[in-house]
Order: structure tokens, then C-alpha cells, then sequence
């Protein structure tokens, strides 16, 4: 803009210079021109005077006045004949009847011309006057150079261009202050508009002028302020809804009419996994998944529950909605819940209920069949063997029933548990004396090896029992005649291990990994025939873990098993 404005000034000025310079050196070239006429008017009038009184020579007199006036003086009778000439020394002078300015003065009493003169050979101002003397009529002439006279206007020219030059000068300095001048709020208007456009929303223009400037200004200011406003709040609302939208645990995707992601919130990148983000991707880019894509066209008016298996298999619920404003259809929304572990714990749950009529079913079935068949029999030993049954299976139930309680306490996160610091040599002894009976029973030999020194871990007692007992008895059932059982306890650096060994009939690797899950077994006929549930290595494993510690498996075929368990040690009081 400055420079546009000095341009424009430049250019004014150029044509004022040149208009004022023109103007003026025509006005000056009349002045100069009158002044010629004026002169040669006056000095012929003088010369005239002269003239009348002159009774000498004519051609001495002209070459003397010449000399003094200094000017080309010629006299000239009425008949053009040339009496005397200043100029030169020629005698015989062309006649002069013909020349404008004399045919001019013979008629009216002077007259001017401008034209080449052979004498002189030049262009010649000419003046000339008629005079009578001694009842004669002469003409006197006055000329001069017409390059004198142009010379006067060159020399004013140069003045006057001396002077166009200089004002010039002054005058673009003058522009040039002036323009920055005048532009420099608007360029601070531009500075600043370029800083806020760049977001520092909180600078401000300082322009004290009262003129439209001024005001231009304070407009900008106001403006400003607006805008910072404006966008503090708009920006306060986007962070309320970013951070709304990433502590949610439901994926949020919002995509516009050409099926591309506007917005996306950390659960939902989360569910596709994807760690890049996916704002601005096509939205079957990120999904990959044909019926989620399918969802956005058919927006159905309830959840629908979606299968994927890309990255990995997840069973999703997603809600579709079409985003509208004031009419306009914005684009879909999609919530969309990970209903993944729902799913799994509804299969368990399922799976379990399953296993628990199914375990019910067989002691029960035996039950009633004892029952029936008690009804018609008479002798003794054969009621009495079948009472034995239903007293064995019964007791069966009675630990199946005792068991899925305890499982289900243990896994009721709000059961209370007593927890204290529990004497792990005293507990360990504790449950040697109980379980020493049974093994003596099956001939096993069962064999204590105690930490030297007084070792504590932190638990709830009877929880502690519960697991030894579990583990032990294990080891007791699993284990053939003669065998050994032996109970260890040590400590490591601060932990506690506890492990209980056997050299019973061991498990086969591809089966260790799946012990603890409820119902399992490896060989199911041992299990029932030794009374077993299925469910006592999933309750250790449950109280394991409200122990905050861990349990481990190893175990070889024919020679035995050892289970490890491992827990942060009580040292110090709760
Ligand atoms: P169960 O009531 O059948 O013993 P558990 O949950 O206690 O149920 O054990 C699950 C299965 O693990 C058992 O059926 C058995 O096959 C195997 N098992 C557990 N402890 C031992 C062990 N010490 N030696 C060999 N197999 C074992």
C-alpha cells in the first residue's frame, strides 16, 4: 500500500511539475516575447529621435547606434531601397519593399515579423517603424537574433528545470515521509492482524490518533477482544469436550456426509487399535469391518451387537445416530461399547451353571436310584451297602455344594476378609497334624521342612488353611501307596515360598496350564473315585490372588508334582 501511494503521489507530482513547467515557460516566452517588442518599440522610438536629428551619413549613423544599442538597425526608403544597415558592408542590399514588416509599417506605422534574413543569414526578429523626416518617409527597422531570444529561454529553462528538479527532490522526500506517515497505523493494523491471525490472540493496536484512523483502530481493538473471547470460549468448550470424550470408556467416532472421520476419542482408536489417529480417515479404513460400515448407511433404531475379528476378536454393541443441525445432515455419530468381557463372563457364567447341573446330576441320579431301589430290599447287607452309597454320595454333594459356596465368596470382591499377619511354620505345622491322619490312612509318609527362622505373610487364616489343605490333600489323593508328601516353606529375599511336593502320579504338561480352571480335571474317573470336585485348585488359585501372590506347577509323569506358591513377605506390621 505504501508503495502504491507513493507511486500515485509520484506520478501527481510528475504531471503537476510538468504541467506547472509547461504553464510557466509559455507564459515566460510571451512575457519574454512582449518585452523584445516593448524594447525594440521603445529603443526604435529613441532611435527615431536620433534619426530626425542626425544630418550625417546614414550608414555611419545606423553602424554607430548599433554599436550602442546593439542591435541591427536598418533605414529604408518608402520604396524598399536600403539607406543604411548596421549590420554589414555591403552596398547593394537587396530591396526591402517586399518584407512583411515594412510592407506593415508603410501601411499602418510599424510592424513586426519574424523570418530568415538573407543578409544575416538567420532568423531575425524584426521591428519596423515609419518616420517622416524633412517630409521624406523612412522606415526604421530594429532586429535581433531570434536566437538571442531563445537563448534567454533556454536559460530559463534550465532555471526552471534546475527548480522542477529540486522541488521534485524535496517533494518525493516530503511523499515519502508523508506516506509512511499515514500508512504506518494501517501497517500496524497489518502487523497485528497477522500476529492474532497466527494465534496471539491478546495483543492490541496503541493508535491515539481521533481520525478515522483512530477509530479504524479501536474498532480492531474491540474486534480483537471479541475474537479472543470468542475463542477462549470456544476453546474451553472444545477441551470440556476432548476431555469428556477421552475419559469416556465407550468408543465415540463422528463422521461426516463422505464417510470421513471428523472425530474420534481415545476408547474408540483404542477398540481398532490403532495408534496413529485416524481423524480424517475414511471411516472403513479404520474399522475394516463391512457390517460396522454397513451400520452408518442403515442407522438401525437400536444397538446392535457387532462380531469383530480384525486385530483381534471383540464383540462390540454400537448405537448409530445421525448428527443433524438446524435440518442439515452433519454426518452419523456411533457410541460404541467393547461388550468383549460381558460376553466372556455371561459364557462363564453360563459354562458354570452347565458344570455345577452337571456335577449335581450324577450324585443326585445316584441318590434316587439308592432310594428306589432300597424300597425292595429286604436283607441287610444289601440295604446297608446301599446306605453306604447314599452316605458317600451325599457327602460328595455336601463338599460340591461347600465348594461352589466358597468359590462364590472368593469371588464376591465385597466378601470380608479378616486379614493378619499369619505364622507361616506355625500354619505350616498346623496343617501337617490335620492332614497327617489321611495320609497315614493311604500309607503315604508325609514330611515337614521348615524356614530356620520365624517367616509371616499377611492373609486371612482359615483362607490360608483352606489353599495347604487344598494342595496337600491333593498331593495325598494323586499320589499311590507308599508315596511321600512334603510340605516346604523358605524365604528369599522378601518372599515367602511355600511348596508342596509329591512323588505321585504327576500331570502331563499340555494339562498344567488349564488346572486351575473350575471343573477341570485330568483324569476324571481318579478325581470322582477320590471324591474330588474339580474346583479345589480354582479356589487355591482365588485365594492366591488375595494374597497378592502367586502359584506355579511343575510336574514330570511318574514322578511327582510340586506346587510353588510365592508371596510378599510380612515383615513388617500392618
Ligand atoms: P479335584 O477335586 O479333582 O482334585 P482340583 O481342582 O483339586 O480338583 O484338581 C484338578 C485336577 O488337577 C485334578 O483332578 C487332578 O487331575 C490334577 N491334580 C491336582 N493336584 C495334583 C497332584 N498333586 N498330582 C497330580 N495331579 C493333580
Amino acid at each position: 500500500m505504501r508503495k502504491k501511494l507513493f507511486g500515485i503521489f509520484m506520478v501527481i507530482l510528475f504531471f503537476g511539475v510538468t504541467i506547472t513547467g509547461y504553464i510557466s515557460y509559455n507564459f515566460t516566452k510571451k512575457i519574454i516575447l512582449k518585452n523584445t517588442q516593448d524594447n525594440l518599440k521603445t529603443e526604435c522610438k529613441l532611435l527615431e529621435d536620433s534619426f530626425k536629428a542626425n544630418s550625417g551619413e546614414l550608414d555611419l549613423f545606423v553602424k554607430n547606434m548599433g554599436a550602442i544599442i546593439n542591435k541591427r538597425i536598418t533605414i529604408i526608403n518608402k520604396d524598399g531601397l536600403v539607406l543604411g544597415e548596421s549590420e554589414t558592408k555591403e552596398k547593394n542590399i537587396e530591396n526591402h519593399s517586399d518584407r512583411p514588416e515594412i510592407i506593415d509599417a508603410l501601411k499602418s506605422g510599424e510592424g513586426f515579423s519574424t523570418r530568415h534574413s538573407e543578409t544575416e543569414d538567420q532568423t531575425m526578429y524584426y521591428y519596423a517603424r515609419r518616420v517622416e523626416k524633412d517630409g521624406l518617409v523612412y522606415i526604421l527597422r530594429l532586429s535581433v537574433q531570434v536566437n538571442v531570444i531563445e537563448n534567454m529561454l533556454l536559460e530559463y529553462l534550465k532555471l526552471l528545470l534546475i527548480a522542477a528538479i529540486a522541488g521534485a527532490i524535496i517533494c518525493t522526500v516530503l511523499v515519502y515521509l508523508y506516506v509512511n506517515i499515514i500508512t504506518k497505523p494501517i501497517r500496524m493494523l497489518t502487523r497485528l492482524s497477522t500476529t492474532i491471525a497466527l494465534g496471539q490472540y491478546e495483543k492490541r493496536i496503541s493508535i491515539t490518533s481521533k481520525d478515522e484512523i483512530g477509530q479504524l483502530g479501536h474498532a480492531f481493538n474491540i474486534m480483537a477482544k471479541r475474537l479472543q473471547e470468542t475463542i477462549t470460549e470456544l476453546s474451553d468448550k472444545q477441551s470440556k469436550l476432548i476431555s469428556i470424550l477421552t475419559s469416556m470408556d465407550d468408543g465415540v467416532i463422528v463422521i461426516d456426509n463422505t464417510e470421513k472421520i471428523l472425530l474420534i476419542n481415545s476408547a474408540a482408536q483404542k477398540l481398532f487399535e490403532s495408534v496413529d489417529d485416524l481423524t480424517g480417515k475414511y471411516f472403513i479404513e479404520a474399522t475394516r469391518n463391512k457390517e460396522i460400515h454397513e451400520l452408518v448407511n442403515a442407522i438401525p433404531d437400536e444397538d446392535v451387537e457387532i462380531t469383530i475379528n480384525h486385530p483381534i476378536i471383540k464383540y462390540l454393541r454400537i448405537r448409530t445416530k445421525r448428527v443433524i443441525n438446524s435440518n442439515e445432515n452433519l454426518g452419523v455419530m456411533l457410541f460404541i461399547q467393547d461388550i468383549t468381557k460381558i460376553k466372556s463372563l455371561e459364557q462363564m457364567r453360563s459354562d458354570f451353571v452347565a458344570n455345577v447341573s452337571h456335577e449335581l446330576k450324577s450324585p443326585l441320579t445316584s441318590l434316587k436310584g439308592c432310594a428306589e431301589t432300597l424300597k425292595y430290599v429286604e436283607d441287610k447287607p444289601t440295604r446297608d451297602k446301599f446306605l453306604d452309597i447314599i452316605y458317600i454320595e451325599s457327602e460328595r454333594l455336601t463338599r460340591l455344594i461347600n465348594d461352589i459356596l466358597t468359590l462364590s465368596d472368593l469371588e464376591n470382591k465385597e466378601s470380608l476378609i479378616n486379614f493378619e499377619k499369619i505364622n507361616v511354620n506355625k500354619a505350616a505345622e498346623e496343617i501337617f497334624y490335620i492332614m497327617e491322619p489321611a495320609a497315614n490312612s493311604k500309607e503315604i509318609s508325609i514330611k515337614l521342612e521348615l524356614e530356620s527362622k520365624e517367616i509371616f505373610i499377611y492373609g486371612d487364616r482359615d483362607k490360608f488353611k483352606q489353599m495347604m489343605i487344598n494342595l496337600v490333600d491333593n498331593g495325598i489323593k494323586y499320589t499311590n501307596k507308599g508315596g511321600k508328601v512334603k510340605i516346604k516353606t523358605l524365604k528369599l529375599d522378601k518372599r515367602v515360598k511355600i511348596i508342596i511336593t509329591d512323588n505321585g502320579i504327576g500331570i502331563p504338561k499340555k494339562n498344567i496350564s488349564r488346572l486351575f480352571e473350575r471343573f477341570y480335571r485330568v483324569d476324571k474317573g481318579r478325581s470322582r473315585e477320590m471324591g474330588g470336585t474339580g474346583l479345589g485348585l480354582a479356589i487355591v488359585k482365588h485365594i492366591v490372588q488375595l494374597f497378592d501372590g502367586k502359584i506355579s506347577v511343575e510336574s514330570s509323569i511318574g514322578n511327582g508334582t510340586s506346587f510353588i506358591l510365592d508371596f510378599p513377605s510380612g515383615e513388617t506390621d500392618l
